[in-house]
Parts: C-alpha cells; structure tokens; sequence
C-alpha cells in the first residue's frame, strides 16, 4: 500500500513523481499535471503532495500520507472551484496563505483543480507567486492540458510537466475489483465503457441511477424519428440534468444556511446587534449567490456527461461506418451501433457527431442549455 494506490496505469509519471519527492535538493516549485478528463490529474497531484509530506516518501500509512489523501492536512490546501471560474480575490488571498512556513509538514502545498478556469486577474497573480516562490511552496496545478486555452504560456513555462494518459480498460477493472471490492464482471464491464475514465467506471459499476441514465441518452439516437422526438428528447435531457443537480444540492445547501446562521448569531438590540444584522444579510446574500453559481455548474456538468455519453455513440457509428479497426466506446452497444452506422454512413454520422460538439461548445458559451440542447437534437433528427 502507498500513495500511488489511486494514481492508475500511469507507471511513468508515478517513477517521476516518486523519484521528486525522494529528492528533495531537485525540487520544482510549480508543476503542472495535464491530462484526459478521468485520467486522474487531482488525484495524480494529491498522491504528490501525500508524498512530499511523508517521511517515507509516500508510504501511505502514516499521519502526513493519511491526513493529506483525505483533504485535512494543515500544509495542504486544495482548490476546487465551485463557480464557473476562479477569481482574482481569491487566488490573492490564496497566494498569501501559500507564502507561509508550513506548520507541521515538510512543504506548504497548494493543489489547484481546475486551473484552466482561472480569470485573467487570477492567473496573474498566481504568476507573481511561482516566479518568485516562496522557498517552502510547491504549486500544483491541473489542467486538461497545456494548450494557451487551458493555462497561459507565461504560467505553463514556469511549471514543470507531468503529462497523464487515459489508463487501459485492465487497469481501470484492476482498481474497481481490487480496492473498490467490485464484482470482476461488473467491474469488467465498466472499465470497458468508460471509456479510459476511472471515476466514470466506479459510478456506473455502482450506482443503479448512473447506468439508467447511461441507458436512456444511448437509446435517444434510435428514437429520433419525427421532429417531435427532438423536442421530447431534448426535454427529457434538460430535466434529468436538473434533476442530478438538485439531489446533490438541496441537501448541501441547507447545512451551508445553518452553518452560517449559527455563526452570525442573532437576536439583541442596539446599535452592534443592527450592525450585526445588516453583516449577516450580507454573508447570507454572498452565500446564495455562491450557491447559485455552483448549482448552474452542477447542472453543466450534468448536462455535459450525457453529451460526452452521446458523442461516443455517434463517435462509434463513425467507426463502424468506416472500418476503421479501433476499438469501440461503447462495446456494449455494437448491435445497436452498427445498423445505425449502416443506416447513416459515416459522413451523416459526423455530422451528428459534430452537432453534439457544437452544442457542448454552446453550453460552454453560456448559451441557455434549453436552446443548445433542442438545436442539437433538430440537427440530430435531420442528421
Ligand atoms: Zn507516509
């Protein structure tokens, strides 16, 4: 057992990463871990950070690898950000914090999740932080990859690279069986269609609801036969996108309400508790519109995992439709893939295929998910 426990089939970048953090004279203080989505780039970076803590270098058994693989060591801070973007307030407050001695661990280490949705202020003054770095920091930042969309050049030349892989299906089936304790069989199957992303396989082999939801989106693509199956299509799609979002909210949000309420306090008179009232109003408004901005990403990405589902259906009719001797996404569904491929060829299955991008790339524009969503399923319908 080690740290490297969840970092799966990626043997070259552990040897690297290990080796880092046994040495360190050749220390990097800013890397930048860049990777498929699912290839694990924030467990990657947490299993380092683990690992720069440890006496032992990433045993994962003692006090530093335990407490910073479960998020609570005091030297390691991870940033998830739960809005569509990540602010330059924050990243300021943050680059302070960063700057400090570590209290306890070997390193003060700061995780980023999402670098790519940094603001342009943000980037900056993360830039000002790893251009002069304080002697005891290392940054860590995740991005799906080092494109100047994803980080800016000025940020991605200061940081060293540590380039992930979507792992292989046997790698992904050896992690479900051996430390999710899942069936081989259904461990087997979702590694084969989850199409080299880990946390995808562990939801679909676990949760009823996820393979459901998998099943309807794949079945849409045949169920296209008038216009007006685009419209109830694309209905059925919005709602369970909001539907996911709310089960994860509700029940977040309302302890976020209390929390706060419970550490405002109230009640009183006189001049502080008015001034204590007013403060508390505004904590609460800053609160609902934080929540607000993490329900509508919630419900993006909802959204955006049944669009990916989608894409890798109509990715397959293409390559049944040409031959091509790849493996498919969704081997599961082959039947099914190809009559459709015989039915649609390969061009008019590109251009379905190009429709479901389009409408990702409109979501992502901020066009309203009712309007991408119906556009998509029209151009689907006429294929
Ligand atoms: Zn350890």
């Amino acid at each position: 057992m080690s740290v490297w426990g969840d970092v799966v089939g990626q043997p070259a970048a552990v040897a690297e990463l290990g080796g880092a953090a046994a040495d360190p004279s050749a220390m990097t203080h800013a890397w930048l871990f860049t990777g498929p989505p699912g290839s694990g780039r924030s467990n990657a970076a947490r299993a380092f950070a683990a690992a720069l803590q440890c006496p032992h270098h990433g045993c994962g058994e003692c006090a530093a690898c335990r407490t910073t693989l479960a998020g609570t060591h005091s030297d390691v801070r991870e940033i998830n950000p739960e809005g569509l973007s990540i602010k330059v307030d924050e990243m300021r407050a943050l680059v302070q914090l960063a700057a400090r001695r570590p209290a306890t661990g070997t390193w003060q280490v700061v995780i980023i999740a999402d670098a790519d949705r940094l603001t342009e202020g943000a980037s900056n003054a993360l830039l000002k932080a790893i251009e002069e770095p304080a002697p005891e920091t290392v940054w860590l930042l995740c991005a799906p990859s080092d494109h100047p969309d994803d980080v800016p050049v000025t940020i991605r030349s200061r940081c060293r690279p540590v380039h992930l892989r979507s792992p292989a299906p046997e790698a992904v089936a050896g992690v479900l069986r051996e430390r999710d304790g899942i069936d081989p069989d259904q461990a087997q199957w979702a590694a084969s269609v989850c199409g080299g992303h880990v946390g995808r396989a562990r939801r679909l082999a676990r949760d009823p609801q996820a393979r459901s939801r998998r099943e309807e989106i794949l079945g849409v693509p045949r169920r296209l036969r008038r216009l007006g199956d685009a419209f109830f299509h694309a209905d059925v799609l919005i709602r369970s996108a909001e539907n996911e979002a709310d089960e994860l909210r509700s029940s977040r949000d309302e302890a976020e309400r209390e929390e706060l309420a419970v550490a405002m306090g109230a009640g009183g008179s006189g001049k502080g508790a008015a001034a204590a009232a007013r403060s508390a109003k505004a904590a609460e408004r800053d609160l609902e519109k934080r929540q607000k901005s993490r329900a509508t990403r919630t419900q993006r990405d909802a959204l955006d995992r049944a669009l990916v589902d989608l894409a890798g259906f109509y990715r397959d009719t293409i390559v049944a439709a040409s031959g091509a001797p790849v493996p498919l996404t969704n081997p599961d569904r082959e039947q099914e893939i190809r009559v459709a491929a015989a039915e649609w060829g390969a061009e008019s299955s590109l251009r379905r295929l190009e429709a479901v991008l389009a409408c990702r790339d409109a979501l992502e524009q901020n066009v309203k998910p009712r309007i991408a969503v119906e556009a998509m399923m029209t151009a689907l319908y006429q294929g």
